[in-house]
């Protein structure tokens, strides 16, 4: 979906230009960040989420203190939109990274009644829809925690749509996907499909590939699909929009912490951000992290608008879903080589090993 104007009807007002994350982003400047790894301590909350479980010790404090989380959620037909909840319970649909671009909905709305009832809020989302809420709210709140999850980019609806079309063929009624599953451990995190929601309890699987041949995320990864704004993306620098920003961290460098289950690479951006972290301490595992050290935020965009782009979307509007994965993500021999021997690594032990040499040899550059 892309904001188009009616010429017929527009005013040339600016308002919209004004408010569109897009055209006008956000400088956090004066900040004094801080970086933290951190954990839940429930291993299962840990297991559902993407990376260490930060973000579900952030929203269960703000939900203890009788308010509102919104976050971006997976319908029961498979789009991704944002809502939000007020049970610790329902925080559950929050977990994993949905690597779809959410739908906002009516979300800035209900979140700005809230918080000017004085209800505490936090909203997570990428950086430019936590920035699209500052511009719609148009003042401060001390009473809200904004949450921004480091994002290179956010692909194409329609385009998941074909690949959900093309794997039911397959496998029948689909009717959860996660994306991150940790089923083979944090290291080797598979995009897994289940028939229902007790086969994903159960962590009975209809279908799991990793992103070295799963379609989905070769194409999610390889930017083709991607939104074309992401392309000229001006939130990926260490002037972060949000309070806390959420990332991946592959290595902490304490063993203790290793051990396979997922740790998230938090940065705390504001004084507010500090005390609410302090807030939190009972719940998690934290440690400090150098902030020098912590490159992930501040990378600079690498996507380009690929040269094929119209194409693709035209393509992904004509072509059936079969017709249209074999062209853009083909299942060739060398990523069926890719996947035998990922598994290979994966079923001997060893991909933790080979991921350390990788880290070594990049940092040594
Ligand atoms: C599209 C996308 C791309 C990402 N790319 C990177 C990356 O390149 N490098 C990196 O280090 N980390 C990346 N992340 C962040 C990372 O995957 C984790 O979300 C983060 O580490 C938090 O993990 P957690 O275990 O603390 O929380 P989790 O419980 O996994 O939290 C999930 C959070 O992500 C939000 N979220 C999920 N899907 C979406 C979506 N489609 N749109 C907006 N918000 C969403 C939820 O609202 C929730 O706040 C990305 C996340 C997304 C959504
Ligand atoms: S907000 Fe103003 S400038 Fe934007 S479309 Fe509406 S009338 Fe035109
Ligand atoms: S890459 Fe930038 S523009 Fe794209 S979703 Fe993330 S923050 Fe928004």
């Amino acid at each position: 979906m892309h904001p188009e104007i009616d010429k017929n009807l527009c005013v040339e007002c600016g308002a919209c230009e004004k408010a569109c994350p897009g055209l006008a982003p956000a400088k956090a400047e004066g900040n004094t960040p801080r970086a933290s790894i951190v954990q839940h301590k429930n291993d299962q909350i840990r297991y559902e989420s993407t990376s260490g479980g930060a973000f579900t010790a952030i929203a269960e404090e703000i939900i203890n203190r009788g308010g509102v989380v919104f976050g971006a959620s997976m319908t029961d037909e498979l789009t991704v939109k944002h809502i939000f909840v007020d049970t610790v319970e329902e925080l559950a649909c929050f977990r994993n990274s949905k690597y779809v671009q959410s739908e906002i909905g009516n979300c800035y709305k209900e979140a700005k009644e809230r918080l000017t009832q004085g209800q505490w809020v936090c909203f997570s989302g990428t950086p430019c829809q936590i920035n699209g809420l500052y511009k719609y709210l148009g003042k401060d709140y001390d009473n809200l925690i904004a949450v921004d999850v480091v994002c290179k980019s956010v692909p194409s609806p329609l385009v998941f749509q074909k690949y959900l079309e093309c794997k039911k063929q397959k496998e029948g009624n689909i009717t959860d996907v996660v994306f991150r599953d940790k089923k083979r451990g944090f290291l080797y995190c598979t995009m897994a499909h289940y028939l229902s929601h007790e086969d994903r309890q159960n962590a009975k699987d209809s279908y799991r590939r990793g992103s070295e041949s799963d379609e989905w995320l070769r194409l999610f990864l390889s930017g083709k699909i991607s939104r074309r704004s992401c392309m000229s993306c001006s939130y990926q620098t260490l002037d972060r929009v949000g309070d806390f920003s959420l990332g991946d961290i592959w290595e902490t460098g304490h063993p203790g912490l290793d051990d396979n289950k997922g740790s998230t690479l938090v940065h705390v951006w504001t004084e507010k951000a500090k005390t609410f972290l302090d807030s939190i301490y009972p719940k998690i595992r934290c440690v400090e992290y150098p902030i020098e050290k912590s490159r992930g935020v501040e990378r600079k965009n690498t996507l380009n608008v690929p040269p094929n782009r119209n194409l693709l979307f035209e393509d992904a509007n004509n072509m059936t879903a079969d017709a249209f994965i074999a062209k853009y993500a083909p299942n060739t021999m060398k990523v069926r080589m890719k996947n035998t021997s990922r598994y290979l690594l994966w079923k001997l032990g060893l991909q933790n090993l080979v991921r350390h040499v990788k880290h070594l040899i990049i940092h040594r550059k």
